[in-house]
This record gives C-alpha cells, structure tokens and sequence, in this order.
C-alpha cells in the first residue's frame, strides 16, 4: 500500500494530519523529512502492521506520544510514558518568559513538578551558566527526567523525589518555575482528548485548581534568595486569582504574559530584596 491510501477513520478530525504523520515516522522509524521526500514508499508487512496498531490506538482515544513514546518540547525530544503529563506547546511560554526576564548570569534553578523534565532542560539547554535542577513527588517521574537528561545530552541537570519544595534549602534558589496541576476537579475536559491517559496527579488541584499554586507560592517565598523569581503556569482564567496569591504569599513586581491563544498563563513575581537601612 502507498502512504496516500491510508485508513484514518476514527482519528480525530483536528490533529489528523499531524497525528498520521507522527504515527507513519514511528512505523517506519523515518523522519518527516524522509516521509516527504519518498511519498510513494509502500510500507512492507512489518510496517503496515505497527501502523495498523498504532492507528487503531490512537481511533481508541490514546495520545500519539503515548503510543510512540516520545514527543518534541522546544529543541528537545523528550521520552513520554503514562507517569506524566505530556509537554504541551503552550509551555514553551513559560520558557520563553524565563528567557526574557532572568538575566544569563550563573545561578540557580528549580523546577518543581517537573514530570518529563520539559522545563528544565529547556531551560539548562539555553543557559549553559545556569545550575538548573528539577524535582517531583513521583519517583517514576523523576527516573523519566533523568532518562530525558542523557537521551539529550543535559546530564548536568539534576533531578530529585521532592514534594514541592520540601527537600530544597531555605534561600538557596534564585529562581524557580513550575507547571504544576491547576485544572478544577469538575472540568469537562478531563474527560476529553488526551487529558483522559494522563495521570489526574498531573492535572488536578483542589480549591478550584488553585490549591498546587498557592502552596508553592508560600513554600517558594522561603525557598527563593532575595529578589528572586517565581514563574508560574497556570489555566487562561486564573491569572487575576494567581496574582492575588502571589501577593498574599508576599512577591512583588508581578508580571504577565500571554500564551499563542491570547490567554494570560504565565505569572511571575519576585521575592522582595532586602532591606538595608543605614545606621543612624
Ligand atoms: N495545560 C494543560 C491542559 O489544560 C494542563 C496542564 C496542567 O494542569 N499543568 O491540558
């Protein structure tokens, strides 16, 4: 059978094209380049088969990065599995704020909640003077990161079993960002799409999705050196309760910046610099 005469029927209509190409590289262990360069390659027994499971999964609701096992993430390609959440695009908007606002000095860095490790090692690979570390509650997460180091070359980033910041010294972190859960525990779309094979410890927070925020925001504000920052991702409705927490919990100069879509999902702030007063 030629690649143009594929089977697509159950596939979702609005990631049909990026899913079956997605599904074809992995079949056929070929690039995309490859596939547009032999658009008339007539896949062998072997292939068609591993195609046929594949698309058959992903007509049963599966997510493509579970069925090939990794996914792309900024200039990485991360391995995925069922322990976490699968990196979206949109959080490459956290990236992109840390990027612009943190100055290239050396320092040091957490991500908390760190899954696949996506965040991190963005971050470590754009700023080789940073000392980025990553943590998370799940061990199974943890172990995921420090196989998504080596598979690209970012060993220097370290990764650690930490609920929150309970296992990072007081004011040793210049910055720290997170993806934490913030999705209401009655939102519809948990029964949608690939949010259904993701693990709910990922997605979901109580108080109305707030509940992980909040907690790192006070858990931070010990954590973080003086004047340092906190980045947070959170749901394209949040924002104004995210930058009511961060002011409670004592951060200043808070920040915004909004995702492709429009949306406000990233809020940041610093922790107040201290104060001197001169002697009288
Ligand atoms: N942005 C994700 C979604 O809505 C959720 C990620 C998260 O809870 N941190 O699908």
């Amino acid at each position: 059978m030629g690649l143009q005469q594929l089977q697509t029927a159950g596939l979702p209509d609005t990631t049909r094209a990026t899913d079956v190409e997605h599904l074809l590289c992995w079949a056929l262990e070929r690039s995309s380049t490859w596939l547009r360069t032999w658009p008339e390659h007539e896949l062998s027994a072997t292939e068609q088969q591993r195609l046929d499971s594949a698309l058959q999964r992903r007509a049963g609701g599966e997510p493509v990065a579970h069925i090939t096992g990794h996914r792309g993430f900024w200039s990485l390609d991360l391995e995925t599995d069922a322990s976490t959440l699968i990196p979206r695009p949109d959080t490459e908007t956290l990236v992109e704020a840390v990027l612009e606002e943190v100055p290239a000095r050396p320092l040091t860095l957490t991500d908390l909640g760190t899954g696949t490790g996506a965040i991190a090692l963005a971050l470590a690979r754009e700023r080789p003077q940073w000392t980025v570390q990553g943590t998370d509650r799940s061990l199974a997460a943890v172990q995921l990161a420090t196989r998504n180091a080596r598979r690209n070359e970012l060993t220097r980033v370290q990764f650690l079993c930490s609920d929150w910041c309970a296992a990072l010294a007081p004011h040793s972190q210049d910055v720290l960002v997170s993806n934490p859960p913030y999705i209401r525990a009655d939102d519809p779309h948990l029964q949608q799409g690939d949010l259904r094979f993701e693990p709910a410890s990922a997605l979901v927070a109580e108080e109305d999705g707030l509940a992980d925020l909040k907690r790192i925001a006070q858990q931070g504000r010990a954590v973080l050196r003086a004047g340092g920052w906190l980045f947070l991702e959170h749901g394209y409705d949040q924002a104004d309760d995210v930058a009511l927490l961060l002011i409670d919990a004592g951060y200043e100069q808070l920040q915004r910046r909004r995702d492709l879509g429009g949306h406000v999902r990233v809020t940041w702030g610093r922790r107040p610099q201290r104060i001197t007063v001169n002697p009288a």
